[in-house]
């Protein structure tokens, strides 16, 4: 599913986005305010879906966004490669009132870097910020901590509906950007192995050549 109709030649892009980091930092709750526009005061067991679409346009592109969230289960360490493979981006969050929940996030960079190398996206969101007076999380420590990565680093309060619309926003132009170099990259990669086919055949003409003449050489001085 994931860049299944992306690239530079077209103006239709899919993307697949997954959500990680620790239970209860308010995953569940980003997505269905940026989606649906809802918040609940409940801790969200399940969900309906494993995913949920958004549609949006950026400078007359149409991008699909494929937004994964878990069914609960980072709770039993049990969120395998299998969630979050095909990713073009990652939002990785943590709730600022909670410390450990930023540990986590820094957990899951290294885990995605290892698996996924560097062609995923990163976006770590610090969420709750309507709870700023019980902020546990050094606003610069995240910030700088996220820089070191490639990640940029969000506050979000799903609560209060708060950078969250610009950091879905800032991910999908990113994840545009790296869709069109990747498709650069392979139109050059294309390219240079079809000059290599050339000089392949350029080889064997000048070695066909070379052989020609040492014989015509060998048959000019024996004859
Ligand atoms: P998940 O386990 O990471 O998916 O977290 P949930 O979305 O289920 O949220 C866990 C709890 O945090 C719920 O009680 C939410 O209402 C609450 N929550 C989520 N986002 C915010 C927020 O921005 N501010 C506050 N104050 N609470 C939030
Ligand atoms: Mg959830």
């Amino acid at each position: 599913m994931a860049n299944s109709d992306s690239g530079a030649s077209s103006n239709n892009y899919s993307f697949k986005v997954v959500l990680l980091g620790e239970g209860c930092v308010g995953k569940t709750s980003v997505v269905l305010r940026y989606v649906e526009d809802k918040f609940n005061e409940r801790h969200l067991t399940t969900l309906q879906a494993s995913f949920l679409n958004k549609k949006l346009n950026i400078a007359g592109r149409r991008i699909n966004l494929a937004i994964w969230d878990t069914a609960g289960q980072e709770r039993f360490h049990a969120l395998g490669p299998i969630y979050y493979r095909m990713s073009n981006g990652a939002i990785l969050v943590y709730d600022i009132t909670d410390e450990d929940s930023f540990q986590k996030v820094k957990n899951w960079v290294k885990e995605l870097k290892k698996m996924l190398g560097s062609d995923i996206c990163l976006v770590i969101a610090g969420n709750k910020i309507d709870l700023e007076k019980q902020r546990n999380v050094p606003i610069e420590e995240a910030e700088e901590y996220a820089k070191t990565v490639g990640a940029k680093h969000f506050q979000t309060s799903a609560k209060l509906n708060k950078g969250i619309e610009e950091m879905f926003l800032d991910l999908s132009q990113r994840m545009i950007e790296r869709a069109q170099e990747n498709d650069l990259q392979k139109a050059s990669e294309l390219g240079r192995s079809s000059s290599m086919r050339r000089n392949v055949v350029v080889v064997d003409d000048e070695q066909a050549a070379e052989t020609s003449t040492s014989k015509l050489t060998c048959c000019g001085s024996t004859t």
